[in-house]
This record gives C-alpha cells, sequence and structure tokens, in this order.
C-alpha cells in the first residue's frame, strides 16, 4: 500500500501554536502513516517537541515519531531523553545525529559520547529492552501474579541523503553509514529534501545494491516562494534546482508562487511514486493546505477522508 506521512515542527510562539493545532487536525483527518515532530538543535525544542508528541498521541490515533538528535549529548543524558519520550508514550523515534554548534571542531568534547546517529539508534533499542524487562503487567484472573511484558518493538527510522550529506567525503559513505545505521537497527530511512526524482530513484538504486533492506520513504517539499527556497537551500546545503528558481522568480504574485511549488512537488512525487518509492514523507512547514493539495495531485488522497 502506499503511505503518506507528514513532518511538523514545535510551534515558537501562542499564534503558532494555534494554528499549527488547527492544521493537526486537518492533517490527522487525511489518514497518514505517521506525524513526525522535529527536535530543535542541542535539545532547545525539548518541551514543545514532547507537546505536540503529546497531543497527537492523546487526541489522535496517529503514530506520533520523535525526531531526537544525540550531538552533544552523554550516554546517560541521552538515555533519560529517550526514557522521558518513552514514558510520554512515544514509541517511534527519527534517529539523528544532529548538527554542532558553529565553529565546533569534531574533536571537541562538546560533540559527546555518541558519534553517529547509528549508535544513538542502538542506545534506543537498548532502553527500551531494559524497560521491558522491567514492566510487568496483570495475569487476568489471578490477581497476585505479574508477568513479563513481551517485547514491544520501537519504529526507528534513520535519516538519508540522495545528494550526500553536506560533509559528507563521497557517495559510498552516505551509503555505509546508511548501512551501519540499518545494522544498528533501523527500520525506516527518511531522506532529505531534493529537486529531481532521478536523484532519490539513483540513490535507492545504490542503496539496494550496498545491502540497504529498509524502506526509504522520499522526504517532499512543497516550496511555495523565492524566499523559502533560498531559506532552505542554505539550511540543507543542497544545490540550487535553476528551473525552479527561474520559475518561482518570474511569477507575477504569491499566490502564482505557491501554484508552482505546489505543482512542482505533485510532479516530484508522482514520478518518484511511478519509479517505485514506497510513499511520500511531506515537509509540511506547518500548514495543512499545501501538502494536502500536493497528495491530492499525486493521486494519494481519498477525498472522503479529507475533513470539510
Ligand atoms: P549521521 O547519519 O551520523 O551522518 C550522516 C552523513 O553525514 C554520513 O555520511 C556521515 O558520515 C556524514 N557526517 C555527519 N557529520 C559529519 C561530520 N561532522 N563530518 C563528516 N561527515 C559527517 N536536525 C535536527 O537538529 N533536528 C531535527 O529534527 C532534524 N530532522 C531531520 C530530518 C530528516 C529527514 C533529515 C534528512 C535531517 C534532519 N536533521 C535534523 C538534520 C540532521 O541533524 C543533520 O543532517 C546532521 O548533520 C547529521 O545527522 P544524521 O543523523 O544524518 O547523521
Amino acid at each position: 500500500m502506499t503511505t503518506f506521512s507528514f513532518e511538523l515542527y514545535p510551534p515558537r510562539s501562542e499564534r503558532a501554536e494555534a494554528s499549527l493545532y488547527a492544521s493537526l487536525a486537518h492533517l490527522v483527518a487525511a489518514n497518514p502513516e505517521f506525524i513526525s515532530v522535529t527536535y530543535g538543535a542541542n535539545g532547545s525544542s525539548r518541551e514543545p517537541s514532547l507537546s505536540v508528541l503529546g497531543r497527537i498521541l492523546a487526541g489522535t490515533s496517529v503514530q506520533a515519531m520523535a525526531h531526537l538528535t544525540c550531538v552533544g549529548s552523554s550516554y546517560s543524558q541521552a538515555s533519560q531523553l529517550i526514557r522521558e519520550f518513552l514514558d510520554a508514550g512515544v514509541t517511534s523515534f527519527l534517529a539523528l545525529r544532529g548538527d554542532p554548534p558553529e565553529g565546533a571542531l569534531e574533536t571537541d568534547a562538546f560533540l559527546g559520547d555518541l558519534g553517529s546517529a547509528g549508535e544513538l539508534v542502538q542506545l534506543i533499542h537498548r532502553v527500551q529492552a531494559e524497560r521491558e524487562q522491567f514492566a510487568f503487567h496483570e495475569v487476568p484472573g489471578f490477581p497476585d501474579a505479574k508477568r513479563i511484558a513481551s517485547g514491544s518493538k520501537v519504529t526507528i527510522a534513520v535519516a538519508a541523503f540522495p545528494n550526500g550529506h553536506p560533509r559528507s567525503r563521497s557517495v559510498s559513505q552516505d551509503l555505509d553509514t546508511l548501512l551501519a545505521k540499518e545494522a544498528a537497527g533501523a527500520n525506516l530511512a527518511i531522506t532529505q529534501l531534493f529537486f529531481h526524482a532521478d536523484e532519490y530513484l539513483g540513490f535507492v538504486e545504490k542503496a539496494r545494491e550496498a545491502g540497504v533492506t529498509m524502506r526509504i520513504l522520499p522526504g517532499i517539499m512543497p516550496v511555495l516562494s523565492s524566499q523559502r527556497l533560498a531559506r532552505i537551500l542554505e539550511l540543507t546545503g543542497e544545490s540550487t534546482p535553476v528551473a525552479l528558481e527561474r520559475e518561482l522568480a518570474a511569477a507575477p504574485d504569491e499566490a502564482a508562487q505557491r501554484r508552482i511549488g505546489i505543482d512542482h512537488a505533485i510532479a516530484l512525487g508522482s514520478e518518484v511514486l511511478a519509479g517505485g518509492a514506497s510513499g511520500l514523507h511531506l515537509y509540511t512547514f506547518n500548514q495543512h493546505e499545501p501538502v494536502l493539495a500536493v497528495l491530492r495531485g499525486a493521486g494519494l488522497l481519498d477525498r472522503q477522508k479529507e475533513s470539510a
């Protein structure tokens, strides 16, 4: 079955929070496989992230996926963080290394005990296994008896980079890293955004040849303005999609730019699906309308499930 999922970020003001929760209702109504919530660099959004995840867990039946980063943490801090999220009911994670602060050297003590996302994947499994070991369930009909809870596995996703991570030395380093993350226990990969279908499809082909077997979901972002394009290129280090950049720049107004961004994402999503992608992961920027328009255009939205 073709799936779709969404990414949200924790809101930074009360107004943004109200707007996010209004959008969340529409996103949930579309019945995604999961909704993921980003984690601010160096743990800056622990509470707001937990709050959005709690809202998804308490008010919906959609799987809530927590992004977690490990850069700058000791083992004990990272374990404590994982426990906190598990205690809140989260059983689905996107394990990331995260970025060191600007100017930090790889040798800095700040970088912490965990050197890669793969190590965080292992730690999440270990913390989960320890909890299971000490969790007891009631035995119906035997009030004094307790049995050890049987292992409920967590979903652990990881990041993948079709055009290479900006700091990796080669495509083979990126493939080795992805393979190592799967060997560490990851069971899903989500890609960095990209602008051409062959970048994703070629990467998946190479990953399969290298032995990666987990699903690799393409991350798709509708780019709704020239300013947003400039900002995401700065954040991700991706190369400029020249044709899209020109089209956005030539658009007469905001509405036209929006339409161009949505149409580009529809075409990209449709091409990767036609090329064998098992679903789409949509970067929402906390707005429901553009991503629902993309899903509708790519033929993934069941109109009956959309809210009025
Ligand atoms: P890894 O998997 O450990 O490494 C990825 C690749 O980069 C490998 O090839 C590795 O060898 C290479 N590499 C990494 N660091 C270096 C380095 N310093 N020098 C040389 N090579 C290096 N960040 C957040 O802070 N919060 C989020 O919520 C968040 N969500 C994300 C979601 C997705 C889908 C993606 C794709 C990225 C997200 N990021 C987020 C960004 C992520 O933290 C950065 O990409 C970070 O630089 C590396 O994390 P990783 O998990 O990819 O690292």
